[in-house]
C-alpha cells in the first residue's frame, strides 16, 4: 500500500452479477488511473444488495481477476449488503427532514395515469398521486421528492447543473424529465440511487469515475446528496464499450467473462478505448503497463481539461 493523497478518494463499485467483462474492466481501469494519477486512494465496493441479481461466487471472482489484473485496493473492500442499517437510517433522516414520503402506486397505475401524459423514453415519470397522502392505499415504497418547476423566468430549482470530467457540461431538469424516484421499493429492496449515495459519502470518496450509462443517474444523486447534506462528487463518465449490435456491454447483450490468465492483452485494449496513447503498446509487465498508462491518463486529462 502506497501512501496517497486525502483530498482524493475514489472507487470501483462493481455489482456481483457475474464475471468481470471488457466493459467493466474499462471503468476499474479508468477510475484506478485517475486515483493513481492524482496520488489518492482507490476502494472497491461491492455493490451486493440487488438479491435476484446478485450470483453466487460472482464477488470473489471478481476480486480474484481485479488482483490478476493488478488492481489493488488501498483499504478492504466494502460490501453494501453489510450496510442495509446505515441505508436505514439516512431514510429516517430523509423521513424526520420530509424529503421522501411513502407511495402506494403499483406500476400499472403509474402507467395508467400517463397514457396521455409525457414519458420519457420508457422511464414513467411519477405524476406525484402520493406527495399529499396515501388516499387510503398502504405503503409500498418510499420516494424523494424533487423540486417543482418553478416559472420560466426565475431560477429553476428541480434544474441540477453539473461539470463531467470527461463529458462536460451537464443539466437536467428532475421535474420533468425524472420526477419523485423511489428510495426503498415495494419489494423491500434498497434502491441503487439511496446505496449508491449514501456509501459515497460514507466512504468520503471525492471523485466519482464510471461508465457513461450512469450518467442519467448522476443529477438524482446530487440531489439526494444535497437532501442529507452530504458532499457532491466530482463525477467522469467514461465512454461505455458496445457489442456490434451498439448495445452496452454486459452479461445479457453477450460479454465474455476477461482471460485472467492474459491481463495485458485487455487492460491495452481499454486504454485504447479510453482513447490513452500509450508509449509502449505492447507491455512485458503490469508494471511496466501501469508507469506507462498513469503517464498517458495525465496527458488525456490535459486534452479534456479533466484536472479535477
Ligand atoms: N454497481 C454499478 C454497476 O456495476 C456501478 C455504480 C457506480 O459506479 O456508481 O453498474
Amino acid at each position: 500500500m502506497s501512501a496517497t493523497s486525502a483530498a482524493y478518494r475514489g472507487r470501483f463499485a462493481p455489482s456481483p452479477t457475474g464475471p468481470l467483462h471488457f466493459g467493466s474492466l474499462v471503468s476499474a481501469l479508468a477510475s484506478w488511473l485517475d486515483a493513481r494519477a492524482h496520488d489518492g486512494a482507490w476502494l472497491v465496493r461491492m455493490e451486493d444488495i440487488d438479491g435476484p441479481r446478485t450470483v453466487p461466487g460472482a464477488a470473489e471472482d471478481i476480486f480474484a481477476t481485479l488482483a490478476a489484473f493488478g488492481f489493488h485496493a488501498d483499504e478492504p473492500p466494502a460490501w453494501q449488503s453489510r450496510c442495509i442499517d446505515v441505508y436505514r437510517a439516512a431514510l429516517d433522516r430523509l423521513i424526520a427532514s420530509g424529503h421522501v414520503y411513502p407511495c402506494g402506486c403499483t406500476r400499472k397505475e403509474i402507467a395508467d395515469s400517463q397514457l396521455h401524459a409525457h414519458r420519457r423514453n420508457t422511464t414513467l415519470i411519477y405524476p406525484g398521486t402520493c406527495r399529499d397522502g396515501l388516499h387510503g392505499k398502504p405503503a409500498r415504497a418510499w420516494r424523494l421528492r424533487v423540486p417543482d418547476d418553478a416559472p420560466a423566468s426565475a431560477e429553476n430549482p428541480a434544474l441540477i447543473r453539473f461539470d463531467d470530467r470527461w463529458q462536460g457540461p451537464q443539466q437536467q431538469d428532475l421535474a420533468t424529465e425524472v420526477g419523485d424516484f423511489v428510495l426503498l421499493r415495494a419489494d423491500g429492496q434498497w434502491a441503487y440511487q439511496l446505496a449508491v449515495v449514501v456509501d459515497d459519502a460514507a466512504q468520503g470518496i471525492t471523485h466519482v469515475v464510471r461508465g457513461a450509462d450512469l450518467l442519467d443517474s448522476t443529477a438524482r444523486q446530487i440531489w439526494l446528496q444535497q437532501c442529507l447534506g452530504a458532499p457532491t462528487s466530482a463525477y467522469m463518465h467514461v465512454p461505455v464499450v458496445t457489442n456490434e449490435d451498439g448495445e452496452k456491454l454486459s452479461k445479457q447483450t453477450g460479454a465474455q467473462a476477461l482471460d485472467a490468465s492474459r491481463p495485458l492483452e485487455a487492460l491495452t485494449a481499454g486504454a485504447r478505448h479510453l482513447g490513452l496513447d500509450l508509449h509502449d503498446p505492447a507491455p512485458a509487465t503490469l508494471e511496466a503497463f501501469q508507469a506507462d498508462a498513469i503517464d498517458a491518463w495525465k496527458r488525456r486529462l490535459a486534452q479534456l481539461h479533466a484536472l479535477a
